[in-house]
Formats: structure tokens, C-alpha cells, sequence
């Protein structure tokens, strides 16, 4: 190794900038965000750069480096003008001094170098490949993003300020690294991470309540992330739903999940088929609450993912009513509903200024099987209609708009599992589309989408493999 990583103390560094040219400006921006106070050196500055400095209280001078007197009073140097012999200079002279120097594109000559840094302070991640490749530092760091919760700074403070506390209820090492280690990756983790910081403070007071009664307690608190899958296409799932599901010790799925998105489950995770298809629930949704809580209460992080968006049309809602009742920590982690997916991949805005001012997600089948809507409700201009669960009523629901005065010829647009490799659009109007569904064989899931966005289709389509009849 030839660059060891060490943190410093913004508020003990002092810098001294030497030169005045863009990437001078960028180190300003960075190393004054980060609190170190900055001075400048340069034969020309520009406006910009001597804005920012002047702004955080530093001094900006013209001239060029004359003498290592210059550097006295500061503890970080960096060479940054265009000129090589001045650069080189400027790091001999402050090596001399004791002092630490980076050199811009010359990270040997220097004795320290910047990496690539993800800040979720008061964690922070730093990147260094020994200067051979800034480029690919910053790769690696656009990488871990992803894998870093924004939040990752709060569980920080947030669990830093209780430290000594765990320290004196255990003092054992042992015992406490097994109490931070369900604390960081458990429900106080998540609640954090999902914006819930007082529910996360509770959490922890309650774990160190329990420290008291024995570690197994406080072991077997599992808890429920209801996941939103999307509609199919496994790109289409959120950071957090895949953070997630690699966490699980189960996950509980149904028919909507794709094949593609259950591939992202890693191997060694339970997997529990809870799946429903019309009128014929293979686990009736009180079964499927009671399950969350079993498997939670046996201290299982249990994954329940849903196709969708589990709070629309998904019956997220009275899941997580039974968690809430007894107790179990759980979140809800949005997913791309299938009308947003169906219309991004078909090319049909379910807005738009010309067309649509506002759209309805409707269900075409209620819950005693039948379909009797607010129909006059419905038939409004300049409204999208979305309909979800509605193919076997869709003769009737195409017959009960037109009765209603919708105009016969308002196009409809079926889409038949939307967002997947096998993603079919049928493009008619409410009169003409049951015959076609009839003949076409439309198989579940589809959704219909009723509105003159519709004719925006073979315009905004090009890139689908639809098909259009
Ligand atoms: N929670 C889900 C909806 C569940 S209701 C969501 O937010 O998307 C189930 C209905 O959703 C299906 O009957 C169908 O109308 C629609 N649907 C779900 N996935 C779909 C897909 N990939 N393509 C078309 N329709 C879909």
C-alpha cells in the first residue's frame, strides 16, 4: 500500500491553494464544504473561485509562489498551477517543511492525494487507487451509492450518541457486538433508513430495556418489509426494495411477481408461494397476514413482495393492519404501479396538456366479484381512465361508458403484461375493443387505459415491440 487512508480533522486543517485554475476551483468547493478553511495563491484567479473563497472567509492573493514563507501557518498545500517546475518546487519545499502536499496529476510527487468520497456524515467513504486512475476511483464510488443508504449518517449519530450507554449495560465485547450487530442491520437500521428517526430511537431504547432480560430477547425481533415489485421488468424495482430482498431471511410472493424480479433473490432465502388468481385464492388474505406475523415473530426478516405498488389495488393496507395490531416493526417500500409502467413502455402519457388534466386508477372488479361503478363519475372529459383487475368485465365496462355518453370512438388501449419481454398493446376504441380482446386471447395481467392520450401511442411508440391491431 502505498497511500494509507487517513481521516482528518476538517477543523484542524489549514489549506493553501496555489494556483487559481478550475480544478483549483473544485478542490475549493470541496475542501470548504467540508469545513477546512482555504487561502489562495495564484498569478490570475478567477471570479468565480475567488468568490467561493472570499465567501467562507478566506484570502485570495495575486502573485505568483515566490518562497516556502508562504506556506507558514498552513498545515495542507496544494500545487495547482499549469506550471511543472512551480508544482515540483512548491512539494519540495513543503515536504521540507514537514507539511502535507498534493500535486495535481502527479500524485507521487506530493505526499498525500485525494480520493473519491461518498459522504453520509458523519460516515464517510473514501476511494484511493494510488492516483493511477481517478476515473475509475469515481466508478467504483458511483457503485457503492447504491448500496449506501442516504441515511447511513443518521443511523451513524443516531446510534454514536448511545454508545456509551451499551457500553455500561454490556460490558462484555462479545455480548456487545452482538447487541450493535442486531441493532444495524435490524428494524432500528430500517426505521432509519426509511425517514422514521423517533420510531428508530424507540426501537433502540426498547432493545436496551431488553438487554436487561437476556440477548436471546432481543434476538428474536424479526420484522415485515412489504416490497413493491413493479410490474414486471426486474430494472423497474427501487434500490431499497433490492437492498431488501438481499437481506431477507424469507420472502413471500405472488402470481404479479415476475419470473425476473424473483431472480434477484439470492439463493439461500426462503421462498413461500402466497399466490392469488381470481376467485380462487390458493392463501386467503387472513392467512397471508398471519404468516407475516408468524414468520416475524420467529425473529425472521420476512420480505412480502407484491407486483406493483402494494398500497394500490393491493391490499397492502390490511397486511400491514395486522403487523401494526401486534407489534412488529415493518415498512413499506414504494413500487412503480402498473399503470405508470404500462404507459412509460407503451408510449402513452397518462397526462398531458393537450389531452388528459387528470387520471383515474379504477378497479373493474369489486370485491363481491361484480363490476357496478360511479359510472357518470367516470365519463368526464379530458380524464384518463386506468382499469385494473377488469378483463372479464371489460365487454361491460366498454358497454356501461358508452351508456353513459362516453363517445364510442374514445380509444382504448389494452396492455398485456406491461413492462415484460412479452408486452402486447391492443390500440381500438370502446366499441370495437371486446371483440378484439375476444379474438386476440388476452391473457392476465392486462389493464385497460380509456382516453385520447391514447392516440399518442403511435407517435411516442417507437421504441415498444408492441404490437398494434
Ligand atoms: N398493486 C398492483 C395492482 C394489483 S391489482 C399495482 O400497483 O400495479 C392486479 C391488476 O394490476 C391486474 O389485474 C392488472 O390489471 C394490473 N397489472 C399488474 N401488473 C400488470 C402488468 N405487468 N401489465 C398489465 N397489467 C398489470
Amino acid at each position: 500500500m502505498t497511500f494509507f487512508p487517513l481521516f482528518h480533522n476538517t477543523s484542524s486543517l489549514k489549506a493553501l491553494l496555489i494556483g487559481g485554475g478550475i480544478v483549483a476551483k473544485r478542490r475549493a468547493k470541496s475542501l470548504i464544504a467540508a469545513g477546512v478553511a482555504c487561502d489562495v495563491i495564484a498569478t490570475a484567479v478567477s471570479d468565480d473561485l475567488t468568490q467561493i473563497i472570499k465567501s467562507s472567509g478566506g484570502s485570495v492573493t495575486i502573485g505568483a509562489y515566490a518562497s516556502d514563507e508562504s506556506m507558514l501557518g498552513y498545515s495542507l498545500i496544494l500545487a495547482l498551477t499549469n506550471d511543472r517546475t512551480t508544482n515540483q518546487q512548491v512539494a519540495i519545499d513543503a515536504k521540507a517543511m514537514g507539511l502535507l502536499v498534493n500535486v495535481a496529476d502527479y500524485p507521487n510527487e506530493g505526499n498525500v492525494i485525494f480520493g473519491a468520497t461518498i459522504d453520509r456524515s458523519p460516515m464517510t467513504i473514501a476511494i484511493n487507487n494510488g492516483g493511477a486512475s481517478p476515473v475509475l476511483s469515481s466508478l467504483l464510488r458511483q457503485q457503492l451509492e447504491q448500496f449506501v443508504p442516504q441515511a447511513y449518517g443518521h443511523l451513524a449519530s443516531l446510534v454514536g450518541g448511545y454508545r456509551q450507554q451499551v457500553k455500561d449495560a454490556l460490558p462484555n465485547t462479545a455480548d456487545r457486538s452482538i447487541f450493535w450487530h442486531k441493532v444495524l442491520q435490524g428494524p432500528v437500521a430500517e426505521a432509519v433508513f426509511s425517514g422514521k428517526q423517533d420510531e428508530a430511537e424507540k426501537l433502540l431504547k426498547n432493545h436496551l430495556k431488553k438487554v436487561d432480560k437476556g440477548l436471546d430477547k432481543l434476538m428474536s425481533s424479526g420484522e415485515v418489509f412489504l416490497i413493491g415489485a413493479g410490474p414486471g421488468d426486474p430494472d423497474l424495482l427501487t434500490i431499497r426494495a433490492f437492498r431488501l430482498l438481499q437481506k431477507a431471511d424469507v420472502v413471500l410472493y405472488d402470481a404479479l411477481v415476475s419470473d425476473g424480479v424473483m431472480a434477484l433473490v439470492p439463493e439461500s432465502v426462503e421462498r413461500v408461494y402466497v399466490g392469488k388468481r381470481r376467485a380462487n385464492h390458493s392463501v386467503p388474505q387472513t392467512g397471508i397476514n398471519q404468516l407475516l406475523v408468524d414468520y416475524a415473530k420467529q425473529g425472521k426478516r420476512v420480505a412480502r413482495l407484491k407486483g406493483g405498488d402494494p398500497f394500490i389495488f393491493g391490499r397492502g393496507g390490511e397486511e400491514i393492519e395486522t403487523l401494526a395490531e401486534q407489534h412488529i416493526p415493518f415498512q413499506v417500500v414504494p413500487g412503480i404501479t402498473a399503470a405508470s409502467g404500462c404507459s412509460a413502455y407503451s408510449g402513452i402519457p397518462l397526462t398531458h396538456r393537450d389531452y388528459a388534466q387528470s387520471v383515474r386508477f379504477v378497479t373493474g372488479q369489486l370485491r363481491d366479484g361484480s363490476v357496478n361503478l360511479a359510472w357518470s363519475e367516470l365519463v368526464v372529459e379530458g380524464q384518463t381512465l386506468v382499469f385494473y383487475m377488469g378483463l372479464n368485465g371489460l365487454r361491460h365496462i366498454c358497454g356501461q361508458l358508452i351508456a353513459h355518453g362516453m363517445d364510442k370512438k374514445m380509444p382504448v388501449a389494452l396492455i398485456e403484461k406491461g413492462t415484460t419481454q412479452d408486452q402486447r398493446v391492443l390500440v381500438s376504441d370502446l366499441l370495437g375493443l371486446p371483440d378484439i380482446i375476444e379474438s386476440e386471447q388476452v391473457m392476465s395481467p392486462s389493464l385497460f387505459l380509456v382516453g385520447r392520450v391514447v392516440e399518442l401511442h403511435d407517435k411516442l411508440a417507437w421504441f415498444t415491440s408492441s404490437r398494434d391491431v
